[in-house]
């Protein structure tokens, strides 16, 4: 089992809160989509032959892509890897990108699941947001989706903006119930470092977002979702029954995935992998056939830290068994001893084996999980006592992100700093 992610590194326009690798200028997006299907033919052996059953195509704005083009790419990656017959294929798309034709087209494509980035259903949050439309156009995207036939449908969220709410943001949590879009991404708004936000507050323009507010947010969008049948199945993810991301779903399992594109990360269970994050020298190297990506090997200390993040963000939290096995016994009874503070805070729940945040715990994952971390290196993982390869040149010391290209998750994203697209 493995996914492949694909970054499209291009937008209309800047969301002011945004710290993606984008352009705003459109020139050499067609280049740039066969740069990527010769990145995925340079690593065609990245995933030594695992099976892929989710490709996602994030971004940047993947759906200012014309059909051909993503039928170019879709078509190479089917040609190069075993692809699983009911592969997840999502594509991450901008309301104003879709009409009823480009859904038609992005279905014909194979295209299953639809992630609309429509942030809010308020004209003056959009405006402060920059987005590059407007509340009946994110709706308008909405309704045409579902009678376009995309049933598997997923719409992100923002919230803890100082204009927003709390009715507004429960009218909204409501419409998005009724429209029966069956997954919801909701993220915090933050203050990332040099975006258009982070000038236009330090200028006293705008109030920073209230950490007391978002926390309130964030509790409102669980009650009302939870009321409606949503699981809160992950720290910023909701879905009906049977419509989880399965792409991110992977990723928090920690499975292997292939990132394709300028600032995709890969991971293959031993080492992470990052490509450079700069369009014209994405598009000299693969013009070479040199991938340009920075990688590290993770240590043993890495995995542990990690495996616990990425669990403790989701519902069913972490299998101590599993982790025993795993780490060995000595280091779960030791996870599940420093576990006890705040087990006994309610900001940890143990059921049977499963140890997993509750709500109050999941405002707070960044201080518990950060508490819970091992800082001792103990060398690198190696399992099954395997040698490590690393296939591509390394032409650029890009230091890795924290970020991630998931839908909240990114990967490793902290709750407040996830995908807003
Ligand atoms: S939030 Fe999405 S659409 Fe806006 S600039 Fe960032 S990547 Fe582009």
């Amino acid at each position: 089992m493995a996914g492949i992610y694909v970054h499209i590194p291009f937008c209309k326009q800047a969301c002011t809160y945004c710290n993606f690798h984008f352009s705003t200028s459109l020139r050499g997006l067609e280049e740039m989509t066969r740069a990527i299907a010769r990145e995925a033919e340079i690593r065609r052996d990245y995933l030594e032959g695992e099976r892929v059953d989710t490709l996602y195509f994030g971004g940047g704005t993947p759906s200012l892509l014309h059909a051909g083009w993503l039928e170019g790419i879709i078509g190479r990656i089917r040609s190069l890897f075993p692809i699983s017959p009911d592969v997840e294929i999502t594509l991450e798309a901008n309301p104003d990108d879709l009409s009823n034709t480009r859904l038609a087209e992005l279905r014909s494509c194979g295209v299953n699941r639809l992630s609309i980035g429509i942030q809010s259903l308020v004209d003056a949050d959009l405006r402060w947001m920059n987005r590059s439309h407007d509340a009946p156009e994110a709706l308008a995207s909405l309704r045409m989706a579902r009678e376009c036939g995309f049933r598997n449908l997923s719409a992100d969220l923002i919230y803890g903006m100082p204009t927003l709410d709390e009715e507004s943001l429960r009218r909204q949590a409501r419409q998005l119930v009724s429209l029966e879009i069956p997954h919801l991404s909701c993220y915090a708004l933050t203050v990332e470092p040099s975006t258009a936000l982070d000038h236009q507050i330090r200028k006293n323009d705008f109030r920073p977002p209230d950490p007391e507010q978002a926390a309130r947010h964030f509790e409102l969008l669980d009650q009302e979702l939870t009321a409606s049948g949503y699981e809160h199945y992950e720290i910023s993810n909701f879905a009906l029954p049977g419509y989880r991301s399965g792409h991110n779903s992977n990723y928090w399992k920690g499975v292997s995935y292939l990132g394709l594109g300028p600032s995709a990360h890969s991971f293959n269970g031993i080492s992470r992998q990052w490509n450079i994050s700069h369009n014209a020298r994405y598009l000299e190297a693969i013009g070479k056939g040199i991938i340009p990506a920075g990688s590290e090997l993770l240590t043993a200390t890495q995995h542990r830290n990690e495996s616990l993040l990425v669990s403790l963000r989701t519902r069913e939290g972490l299998d101590l068994k599993g982790f025993g096995e795993r780490w060995g016994k000595q280091e779960a009874d030791g996870l599940l001893e420093e576990s006890q503070r705040f087990l006994e805070e309610g900001l940890l729940i143990l059921e049977g084996s499963r140890l997993r945040m509750s709500l109050r715990g999941w405002l707070l994952a960044d201080g518990i999980t950060a508490a819970l971390f091992r800082t001792a290196e103990s060398g690198p993982f190696l399992p099954m006592g395997g040698m490590v390869t690393e296939g591509a040149d390394q032409v650029s010391q890009d230091q890795p992100s924290q970020e991630h290209q998931d839908e909240g998750t990114s990967k490793y994203r902290k709750r407040k700093g996830h995908k807003r697209r």
